[in-house]
């Protein structure tokens, strides 16, 4: 036989099947269909046009120059450590049972994704079940699959807002069941739990013995002045959560990948395992920027919201005026999840405005049950370019 009537070894057979059979994300589906398209608006991806401030990019530069390039300690170094305690103290009040929070409850990670994952690997193995509201960010879904677990969507309510049904969730719940992941605010609808239904949720996991994992990275970004409710507004001490933070969205720092877990200091050997074992810690020039972001950002973030909501209200206005859509006004995060009236395969209309209109935008049906026949852009950018983004829909919209 010659060598080359050896028939190619079909690679996605001798890898493992949980981690081949995970679906792929949507999004990424329409990015790869419509990327490096001269003139295109890309409001598919969850970052805004703005780089990270100067004090962060500053930070990062002068450790590198001061040679901070080795391995270094896995749950953070500690000043990261002790700049999170000193932050959630002055955003959140005190922590939980009162007093301000520790540096021995944080852990840096790559960004929040990272997070998630350590997360993911704390509570679920396989035959697990992790419940989760939905829509929802993919990657969610993506995480506990991959981990041989099985993600059980509870479909989110639409009653004048998007809601979560307390009888919803519970009846869900299995003795497979061992997680919730509740995302708030939330990506992609902009669903802000109020603080009624984190105590009901929390009500339920004490109930089923559950666990939560909270995904609060948007819980700064929002549109009435507050930072939104979160869960440690009504859990005690001992309660079963474990917070997924990260600086990606406030401080416009995607690609420094730099986050942190919030979780009880008991864990604190496991968890630097999963790092040791997963990543093998964060690199010590981007904890050094998230240190800046955390202590000197607070003027970036205000600005940044501010922008946001021009550019919300912008698109809002925009497609309102058109008769044609329907969501509701998103209160944080900085998405719009809406429905085209006459448009109901998501992927399909996104393909489209790809082609058509010189717009990205994420298909709904990327998120899970309840959203197919939407939309999700990303309006964290610039008004003016917002304004451009708004009239190539509407003009679409209209023809
Ligand atoms: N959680 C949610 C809800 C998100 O939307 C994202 C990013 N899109 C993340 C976590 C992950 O953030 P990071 O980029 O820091 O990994």
């Amino acid at each position: 036989m010659t060598l080359s009537a050896v028939p190619p070894r079909n690679w996605l057979d001798v890898i493992h099947p949980t981690v081949r059979d995970a679906a792929p994300s949507g999004i990424v589906e329409v990015f790869d269909y419509g990327r490096g398209r001269q003139g295109l608006i890309p409001l598919w991806i969850g970052e805004g046009d703005l780089p990270a401030p100067a004090c962060v990019s500053e930070a990062a530069k002068a450790s590198i120059d001061r040679g901070e390039t080795f391995y270094t300690a896995q749950a953070g170094i500690p000043a990261l450590r002790d700049a999170i305690a000193a932050y959630m103290t002055r955003v959140y009040g005190a922590a939980p049972g009162g007093g301000p929070f520790c540096p021995e409850n944080f852990f840096a990670t790559i960004g929040g994704m990272h997070a998630i994952e350590i997360a993911t690997r704390l509570t679920l193995g396989p035959g697990d079940e992790a419940l989760i509201p939905s829509p929802a960010w993919p990657n969610f879904v993506g995480a506990i699959e991959t981990s041989g677990a099985r993600a059980v969507a509870v479909r989110l309510s639409r009653e004048g807002r998007w809601s979560l049904d307390p009888h919803r969730l519970a009846a869900a719940a299995t003795p497979a069941t061992k997680v919730v992941f509740l995302n708030s605010p939330a990506n992609p609808t902009g669903f802000v739990a109020t603080r009624e239904e984190l105590a009901a949720t929390l009500a339920i996991a004490r109930a089923h013995d559950l666990w939560i994992v909270a995904d609060e990275i948007y819980g700064r970004l929002t549109y009435d002045g507050a930072r939104a409710p979160s869960f440690h507004d009504v859990m005690a001490p001992d309660d079963k959560i474990l917070f997924v933070q990260t600086l990606s969205k406030n401080w416009a720092m995607t690609g420094f990948r730099v986050g942190w877990l919030e979780a009880p200091p008991a864990l604190g050997p496991v968890i630097e395992n999963l790092v040791q074992f997963t990543t093998s810690g964060v690199p010590v020039f981007t904890q050094r920027a998230a240190i800046a972001a955390l202590t000197d950002g607070e003027a970036f973030l205000a600005a940044q919201i501010e922008r946001c909501r021009r550019s919300r209200d912008i698109l809002c206005e925009g497609l309102t005026a058109t008769g044609r859509v329907r969501f509701f006004e998103p209160e944080a995060a900085f998405y719009l999840f809406f429905e085209v009236d006459g448009f109901p395969d998501s992927r399909a209309l996104a393909l489209r405005l790809i082609d058509e209109a010189g717009i990205g935008a994420a298909p709904g049906a990327a998120f899970g049950p309840g959203g197919e026949g939407h939309l999700r852009v990303c309006f964290a950018r610039d008004p003016a370019q917002m304004e451009e983004a708004t009239r190539r829909l509407v003009r679409w919209l209209k023809r």
